[in-house]
């Protein structure tokens, strides 16, 4: 049933980018309080609904038969009254190269509480810059929420880059059982490990120059190191590390990009490993913003990450005004940090 209440958000607000609109979307659903939102993106260059928003807005909407206002592009301010989310088929195209994986993820949570069977299909933008690209979603995410309960799958049918997306996405995601409630505070076993270096229309040189730079560096065996190729519209090149403990696998990425020396691509993601490794912790920067939702949906859980960004301090904010939870995050010092999510004691 909707609720009367609405809730205004700041946009603005810590991080101030997508995040706040996407994660308020998702929680206005699953919780049926609609939304007004102002200062969309104000933390953002180009502030308000660029493409990628403005499809996830959109999609939310049919998925739960909302009314909406304020979803034209640049739009900073938005008026959501969401109904009832239902189960079914979808299909949705980002337009442009934007990220289906965050529009994914607009809608996940949503789909997972509604009752019954739904199947996505996204087009668009598979690996962008500044989201998480669908490997990540793949081996990083996507076993957390499996192990909390959740039946989701996705296939990669093509991948897409920027500028030229062109990447098709589809998901299936079995709605209804509720979340149960997780806990990862340590690592488990010794890490395995599998470096790839993505190729789309470019050179493979390229690919191999990249691992070059994570076998000399990480020193992580020639066998665990391939280059791929990818078939998609225009050229694009990832450089995707992962680094598995147990049943936790953290995946670090970097782009290619005009201008920027292969081994320079490939150096920015091997940082990123190094530092995961040295913190001794379960869960890597980007995971620990994306858990926040499930385990606030679960009523509870606790992780360990490294030292967590703006955007998992923005997170927690947003979903505590949404959810009856209360997210304490914890600094324990050497860059590492501890996130507890509990039922709010009324
Ligand atoms: P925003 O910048 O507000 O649009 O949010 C970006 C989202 O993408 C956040 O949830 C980030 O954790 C996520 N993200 C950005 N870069 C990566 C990455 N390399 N791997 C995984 N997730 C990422």
């Amino acid at each position: 049933m909707m609720n009367a209440r609405i809730m205004e958000i700041d946009g603005a607000q810590g991080e101030g980018g997508g995040q706040v609109l996407r994660s308020s979307l998702a929680l206005s659903v699953c919780s049926g309080t609609p939304l007004r939102m102002h200062g969309i993106r104000a933390g953002r260059r180009k502030p308000g609904l660029m493409r990628q928003h403005q499809t996830a807005v959109r999609l939310a909407a049919q998925i739960c038969g909302a009314t909406v206002e304020g979803d034209r592009l640049r739009s900073t301010t938005l008026e959501f009254v969401p109904g009832a989310p239902r189960a079914g088929d979808y299909h949705c195209a980002v337009g442009t190269a934007g990220s289906t994986m965050l529009v994914f993820q607009t809608v996940l949570w949503p789909l997972l509480v509604a009752e019954g069977r739904s199947r996505l299909v996204f087009e668009g933008g598979t690996h962008n810059p500044m989201a998480p690209p669908f490997d990540f979603i793949e081996r990083s995410l996507l076993p957390v929420l499996r192990a909390m309960g959740a039946e989701i799958e996705v296939k990669l049918e093509r991948a897409g880059f920027y500028p030229a997306g062109g990447g098709r996405l589809v998901v299936e995601v079995e709605g209804g059982p509720s979340l149960a409630p997780w806990r990862c505070l340590e690592r488990s076993g010794d890490p395995e490990v599998r470096g790839r270096a993505l190729l789309s229309n470019l050179p493979v040189d390229i690919g191999r120059r990249e691992l070059q730079v994570v076998h000399q560096r990480l020193g992580w065996p020639r066998s665990r190191l391939g280059v791929e190729r990818v078939s998609s519209d225009g050229p694009g090149n990832v450089v995707l590390l992962e680094v598995t403990h147990g049943a936790m696998t953290t995946v670090a990425c970097s782009f290619g990009t005009k201008g920027v020396l292969a081994e320079d691509v490939s150096a920015h993601a091997v940082e990123q490993i190094e530092r995961f490794l040295a913190a001794n912790v379960p869960v890597g920067e980007h995971l620990a913003d994306q858990l926040i939702i499930p385990l606030a949906l679960a009523g509870g859980g606790s992780f360990r990450t490294v030292s967590p960004t703006l955007h998992t301090r923005t997170q927690a904010q947003i979903v505590q005004r949404w959810l009856p939870v209360t997210i304490e995050i914890i600094d324990e010092g050497n860059d590492a940090a501890r996130v507890d999510v509990r039922p709010r004691s009324s």
